[in-house]
């Protein structure tokens, strides 16, 4: 039986829930990402795609679609979708009359392709290079004027995702470890987001597994292919759970922060993860211990702790660049933004104190 944790902490109801299963189809196929993506594009008859890459992941992109026939390249790419390059992207879409989106890189460039598929109802065919999971989510992000907006819509949910693990070999170590802990944040979150049920924290679970198993791998020795095999599967099982349960606490704050103040998307998850997890955990003794296990650990927030000190995570939000002033703007901006699901209630007071905690980086390694 799947228990439940209620405000009271005790464990309620019998199993009752209504899951969607988003429909796409995957490859993961470590080192042959070229062949799964022809045979995509052949399976799918597409003649004339825009392959979406930043400049800097170029080359990987042109490895990867070799024996692909490209409408178009783009390579103007960055953090958080700003508004006036999807505009671009969506312009150059049309002017170019591709018929689908190859998107080659991390969270922002399969954000992009999916802020092109929001207007154009492009598919998409995702290969991630990250951990962050984007393409496994019907979710869109898009940040104007500051303010991150997301939505979710079933255009923009890739209809294939290929899943190579050798692309993700070129990761910085600092990139990949936080890339991991955005992915883990996917997990612990799904355990207690607005639509947690037993599949997704199924899914969850066993993606804290093979992401606890995959990343001192990769930290230990940053060319494991294995590592880095356990780690992308383990991400992708991430985002599926995620893609399920919807944005949690965690998640929420993380938005805010990154629209707000431009921060790093993965190491502004690495950050704030552990204090929602004390947090949370606290108030769902049942989840908390279920992550603990998964973590390896008799309790979530020391297993979390062990992982991070052996990933070396960053730990402070102003070593990432985040004002001091920032802590009350964001505060105010997410006092309506909890969902009503979170296991922990919180006042502005406590809200302020754990985001300065994550400025602060009190209390972590
Ligand atoms: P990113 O895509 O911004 O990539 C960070 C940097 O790493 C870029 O310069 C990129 O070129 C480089 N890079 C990527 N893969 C590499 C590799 N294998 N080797 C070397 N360099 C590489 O970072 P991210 O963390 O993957 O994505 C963050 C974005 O994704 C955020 O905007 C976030 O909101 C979004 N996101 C969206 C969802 C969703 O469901 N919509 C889920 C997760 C993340």
């Amino acid at each position: 039986m799947f228990m439940r944790w209620s405000r009271s902490s005790q464990i309620v109801g019998l199993m009752r829930f209504v899951h969607e299963t988003l429909a796409q189809r995957v490859r993961f196929a470590t080192g042959s990402a070229r062949g799964q993506l022809t045979d995509e594009i052949e399976q799918s008859a597409f003649r004339r795609p825009m392959v979406i890459s930043t400049r800097g992941q170029r080359e990987v992109a042109e490895e990867v679609c070799g024996d692909v026939s490209v409408g178009v390249w783009h390579h103007d790419v960055a953090m958080h979708v700003p508004i006036h390059l999807a505009e671009r992207a969506r312009s150059v879409a049309g002017n170019e009359r591709v018929d689908s989106v190859i998107a080659v890189g991390g969270g922002s460039t399969v954000g992009l392709a999916k802020a092109v598929a929001l207007t154009t109802s492009l598919p998409i065919v995702a290969i991630p290079t990250t951990y962050a999971g984007s393409e496994a989510t019907n979710v869109w992000g898009i940040t104007e004027n500051g303010q991150k907006m997301t939505g979710s819509d079933a255009r923009v949910l890739p209809q294939a995702v290929i899943l190579d693990a050798e692309l993700t070999v070129s990761l910085p170590v600092d990139l990949a470890m936080a890339s991991g802990l955005n992915a883990l944040a996917h997990c612990i979150d799904s355990m207690w987001a607005p639509r947690a049920d037993p599949i997704n924290a199924s899914l969850a679970l066993e993606g804290m597994r093979a992401l606890r198993a995959g990343l001192p791998q990769v930290k230990a020795d940053p060319s494991s292919l294995q590592g880095h095999e356990e780690t992308l599967f383990g991400a992708y099982l991430a985002a599926v759970a995620f893609a399920s349960a919807g944005s949690g606490l965690h998640h929420k704050i993380c938005h805010v922060l990154g629209g707000m103040f431009d921060l790093p998307h993965a190491q502004t998850h690495a950050v704030v993860l552990p204090h929602v997890l004390a947090l949370n955990g606290a108030a769902a003794p049942t989840v908390q211990a279920r992550i603990g296990q998964a973590l390896g650990s008799t309790s979530a927030d020391e297993g979390l702790a062990e992982l991070r000190r052996a990933l070396q995570a960053p730990s402070a939000l102003r070593d990432l660049g985040m004002p001091e002033s920032g802590i009350v703007r964001a505060a105010q901006t997410l006092e309506s933004l909890i969902p009503p699901s979170n296991p922990a209630t919180l006042s502005g007071d406590e809200l302020r104190a754990l985001l300065r905690a994550c400025w602060e980086g009190i209390g972590q390694s």
